[in-house]
C-alpha cells in the first residue's frame, strides 16, 4: 500500500498557516487538519464549565470526556465540541488569550497528539499547528515553517476582524500575538520551533497565492523523488 502523504505546516500565531493550508489541501485533494482548533475547543469547554485552567490533570480529565470533530463541508471546516458547532466561538478573545496556557500541559498535549495522529493516519493530510513537523508527524514528507513580522501578522488579523464587523485596536492585537508567541515558544513541552528539515518561508512580503505556489512546488518535487 502506498504511504500516505503528509504536509506539516508550523509557525507562530497569525502567520497565515490555516489560510494557505486550506487552499493547498483543496488543490491537492488532501484533508486539512487545524490542530489549533482542537486546543481552542478544549479551552472553550474549560471556560464554559469553569474548569481550573491551572490544573493539567483537570483539563486532561475534561478532554477525556470531550468529543472534538473537525467537519469538512463545502462552505469550509466546522468545529464541533460534543456535537455543538463552536467554529466562531473558539476564535473569541477569551479563548485566544487562554489557549496557550491550556496547551502547555503535557497530559493535554499527549492526548491531542494521539488524536491528531489517528486523523492523519486515514488520508493524505495538510496539518497545521506548532509541533507538527517536530513531534506530531516527524516523518512528514513536506515540512513548512511559516513566519512573518509581528506588525504584518497583527495587520492581517486586524483586517480579518474588521471584515467580521469587529474593531479591535491594532496595538492590542500586536500585544496579544506577541504574548501568545512568547508562551508557545517558551513552554517546556513541544515548544514552537522550526524542525531541522523544515523549509522556512517568510510570508511578510508574499501573497497568499505566492506562498501556496511555493508549497505546491515543494510538494511536486518531493512526490517525484
Ligand atoms: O493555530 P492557532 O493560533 O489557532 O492555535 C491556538 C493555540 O493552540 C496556539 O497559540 C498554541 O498555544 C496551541 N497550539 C499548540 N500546538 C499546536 C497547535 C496549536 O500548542 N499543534
Amino acid at each position: 500500500m502506498e504511504r500516505l502523504f503528509q504536509i506539516a505546516i508550523d509557525g507562530p500565531a497569525a502567520a497565515g498557516k490555516s489560510t494557505v493550508a486550506k487552499i493547498a489541501a483543496k488543490k491537492l485533494g488532501f484533508i486539512y487538519i487545524d490542530t489549533g482548533a482542537m486546543y481552542r475547543s478544549l479551552t472553550y469547554k474549560a471556560l464554559k464549565t469553569g474548569t481550573d485552567l491551572l490544573s493539567g490533570e483537570a483539563l486532561k480529565a475534561l478532554l477525556d470526556e470531550t468529543e472534538i470533530s473537525l467537519c469538512h463541508r463545502e462552505d469550509g471546516q466546522r468545529v464541533l465540541v460534543d456535537g455543538e458547532d463552536v467554529t466562531e466561538q473558539i476564535r473569541y478573545p477569551d479563548v485566544s488569550s487562554q489557549v496557550s496556557l491550556v496547551s502547555s500541559y503535557k497530559e493535554v498535549r499527549r492526548e491531542m497528539v494521539r488524536r491528531q495522529r489517528i486523523l492523519a493516519g486515514k488520508r493524505n493530510v495538510v496539518m497545521d499547528g506548532r509541533d507538527i513537523g517536530t513531534h506530531v508527524l516527524p516523518n512528514a514528507q513536506v515540512k513548512i515553517f511559516l513566519k512573518a513580522s509581528v506588525n504584518e501578522r497583527a495587520s492581517r488579523r486586524f483586517r480579518e476582524e474588521e471584515q467580521k464587523g469587529r474593531h479591535p485596536s491594532l496595538e492590542s492585537l500586536k500585544r496579544a500575538i506577541a504574548l501568545r508567541d512568547q508562551k508557545d515558544t517558551e513552554r517546556k513541552v513541544s515548544p514552537l520551533v522550526k524542525a531541522d528539515d523544515a523549509v522556512e518561508l517568510d510570508t511578510t512580503s508574499l501573497t497568499v497565492d505566492g506562498v501556496v505556489e511555493r508549497i505546491l512546488s515543494i510538494v511536486k518535487e518531493r512526490r517525484s523523488r
